[in-house]
């Protein structure tokens, strides 16, 4: 699976690549020894495809009004600088054979969950994080496939929502957590029924007055399943209803 970012601050990245679970999976990756199936996580600058010395990709927007656009060009330069990395002479394919989904993060657009994540979990992702205003709509309708948006609130650029769905994503790719288990008894994986985690308890047995659960000391590992089992139903019950009203 290849990710690759298009945006004006690289640097942010650096957030998801040097820290947590999401960082050694890229970087195992990088280092080609796996455990990870694979992720090839790249960060592409649209000033590196501009011709003026400034390196300038926005302009004020037609017919007035506050702010600045992102210019098509230096954009479209970097998704075909990508297609051509991607699909050089090394991979054996086409530029234009290259497979990959193009999607602009939004506030415009479909709202993500773990559904869309587990659906694209082995497509190629090129991921166009806006600025200022957005970007000019010319290139939006000539490259972009799909608007995803992580919430109906507008942030000042895209690089925490593509970090946002890039995280998601490499929680979904076997190899790249500790334990595969784990990403499949998170909340809304389909393995717990779309459904809220349970609750989780570690050392020590007492804090604060308050026990860890028997059962969860009982070793009987059956009992044990069926307890978080219900645990889940009356977490989901009291804090997302709305996730029970869709099953039958
Ligand atoms: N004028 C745009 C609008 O109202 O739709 C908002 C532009 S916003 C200040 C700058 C950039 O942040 C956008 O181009 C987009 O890439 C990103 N962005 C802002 N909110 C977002 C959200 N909720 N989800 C995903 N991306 C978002």
């Amino acid at each position: 699976m290849n990710i690759d970012v298009i945006s004006v601050l690289p640097g942010m990245f650096t957030a998801l690549t040097e820290h947590g679970v999401v960082g050694r999976a890229l970087s195992t990756s990088r280092s080609n020894s796996r455990p990870t199936d694979s992720i090839d996580f790249r960060v592409w600058n649209p000033r590196d495809y501009t011709e003026d010395k400034h390196k300038t990709v926005d302009d004020r927007p037609y017919g007035g009004g506050p702010g600045m656009v992102m210019m098509a060009e230096p954009l479209a330069k970097t998704i075909t600088a990508i297609r051509e990395f991607r699909g050089g002479s090394d991979s054996g394919l086409d530029n234009k054979a290259y497979q990959a989904k193009v999607v602009y993060l939004s506030p415009q657009g479909r709202a993500v969950d773990q559904k869309l994540f587990g659906s694209v979990a082995s497509e190629n992702l090129i991921l166009l994080c806006g600025r200022y205003e957005g970007v000019d709509q010319r290139l939006l309708d000539a490259e972009v496939d799909e608007e995803w948006s992580i919430g109906d609130y507008v942030l000042s650029g895209g690089e925490i929502a593509a970090m946002v769905v890039v995280d998601a994503l490499v929680r979904l790719v076997p190899g790249s957590l500790g334990n595969d288990e784990s990403a499949n008894q998170d909340s809304f994986s389909e393995q717990i029924d779309g459904l809220l985690d349970c609750p989780h308890y570690t050392r020590p047995e007492e804090y604060a007055g308050m026990v860890v659960p028997d059962v969860l000391l009982s070793g009987d590992h059956a009992v044990i399943k069926q307890w978080r089992c219900e645990q889940s139903l009356q977490s989901t019950q009291a804090k997302r209803p709305d996730l029970l009203k869709k099953k039958d």
